[in-house]
């Protein structure tokens, strides 16, 4: 008997979202029967656009007899698979795929996916940047701005950079990138994978999995996480590794603090360190991952070098804000892991006051202290709960205060800093007990340092 499901060409999107109204919008200029699905409620804008092409959707329940009668189901990277809906729509055996996944199979360009723990959006935005001045038709969405589906739905581009997270990698099966990076991988998110980091480093090598001896995998060789997951799962893909600390026979390292490429014993200069316009070691092997995209695809290297010293960094990571006499206040609000915050007291000169505090991940802190140690004059903590940050920095600095709001804390570190201190804000944690967001949180700081 054939399957009803595949003839009918029943689109069911869970969640709408940018990403979920974006593939609402490609599926029904596809021809398929298409059904929006929110448990939550759906913003006033996107309701607009799905009422405009004619898309029937809900908000605040999810309809069994609709959804389980999909051919297709396109869930939006926020809903865990554990929700009773998707493990119901698994059980009918309905294939469950991301926007990623679905959008793929209607656009040739050139795909570069980009994605690791940290530095996502920044090595997105750094490549577009690269890529800009000699392609007209160059698309930058996934996790940032446009979604990939509205984008092919709109826009007819011959490159795509997409950053991708370990959520839209879980939904793609047969998605290929020509170009994949993976910056780093680092415990994060581990609620959504059961605990375990084997599953969450598997889920970031979803972005190689398909791809093909013609395409190209970079990749941060001084990961150890990295490194030995490929020597126990070979890629087919052309590897190229990117290091700081050594050189490379094939890849791009650093020599003189110059970045070099050496492809078949080639060897080529990218770039003075010193030349780029972002700073800290971080940001170095994002350049390194974004040069490497550009030479692949072809961009001429004045163009790189050009390029790399004229990018303007995105806000909220290691963003400079102001200096008040003589003291540097930096926002790195985006820093709500253990691994961002690490590069960010690296890059930072010091002495550094630093606020630091949120809803707490699972992080095991004594990673930093080191650095803190090193580095760190005096914690200001911002969060309903800093015990642990109290705890585990108490017998390394002198002064630790707790704050419980942006203004208390900008101001106690106004007045503890002086001339030459860094104050950085970088939560290591994620924002939601006392700010809407990171990026609220990163606003808060700023007007606060305004207001000082
Ligand atoms: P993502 O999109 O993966 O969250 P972002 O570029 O937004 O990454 O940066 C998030 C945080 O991580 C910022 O605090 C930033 O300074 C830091 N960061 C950026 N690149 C890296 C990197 N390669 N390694 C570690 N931390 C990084």
């Amino acid at each position: 008997m054939q399957n009803e499901n595949t003839n009918t060409r029943k689109l069911v999107v869970l969640g709408a979202g940018e990403s979920g109204v974006g593939t609402a919008l490609l599926g029904n200029a596809k021809g398929y029967e298409v059904f929006v699905s929110d448990f939550g409620e759906i913003s006033k804008a996107y309701k607009a656009q799905l009422a405009a092409a004619g898309i029937s959707y809900e908000s605040g329940k999810h309809s069994e007899e609709i959804i389980l009668k999909a051919s297709v189901v396109v869930k939006s990277p926020g809903i865990p698979d554990k929700v009773a809906i998707v493990q119901k729509i698994k059980e009918k055996g309905i294939p469950v795929i991301s926007e990623i996944e679905f959008t793929a199979p209607y656009t040739n360009a050139t795909i570069v996916g980009i994605t690791g723990s940290n530095g996502k959006t920044t090595t997105t935005l750094l490549t577009g940047h690269l890529l800009q001045r000699e392609i007209s038709k160059l698309g930058i969405a996934g996790n940032i701005g446009d979604s990939f589906a509205k984008s092919v739905h709109e826009k007819k581009c011959s490159h795509y950079v997409l950053e991708l997270s370990s959520f839209q990698l879980d939904g793609v099966f047969n998605f290929a990138p020509y170009i994949a990076v993976l910056t780093n991988i680092t415990p994060d998110h581990l609620d959504r994978y059961d605990y375990k980091f084997e599953n969450y480093v598997a889920s970031k090598f979803r972005i190689t999995m398909n791809q093909s001896e013609k395409d190209f995998f970079i990749y941060d060789a001084d990961d150890e996480t990295i490194t030995k997951y490929i020597q126990q799962n070979p890629i087919k893909a052309q590897c190229i590794p990117f290091s700081i600390h050594r050189e490379l026979e094939q890849g791009v390292y650093l020599k003189d603090q110059t970045i070099m490429m050496r492809f078949n014993d080639n060897e080529e200069k990218i770039a003075q360190v010193s030349d780029l316009a972002v700073s800290g070691k971080h940001n170095t092997k994002n350049a390194m991952a974004a040069a490497t995209v550009a030479k692949l695809v072809g961009i001429r290297k004045q163009t790189i070098r050009e390029s790399l010293s004229s990018f303007k960094n995105v806000a909220h990571r290691l963003e400079e804000v102001l200096k008040i006499k003589n003291v540097l206040y930096i926002n790195d609000s985006k820093a709500t892991n253990i691994n961002a915050t690490y590069y960010a007291l690296e890059a930072v000169r010091k002495p550094i006051v630093w606020i630091v505090g949120g809803v707490d991940k699972g992080n095991d802190y004594s990673e930093l202290l080191g650095l803190v140690n090193e580095k760190v004059k005096a914690i200001i903590c911002l969060g309903v709960d800093n015990t642990k940050i109290v705890e585990a920095f108490q017998g390394s600095v002198d002064h630790i205060s707790e704050t419980q709001s942006m203004r208390e804390a900008v101001q106690t570190a106004y007045h503890i800093s002086e001339k030459g201190d860094t104050v950085l804000l970088s939560p290591c944690c994620a924002s939601f007990d006392l700010f809407k967001s990171y990026e609220d949180r990163g606003d808060q700081f700023k007007e606060a340092v305004r207001n000082l």
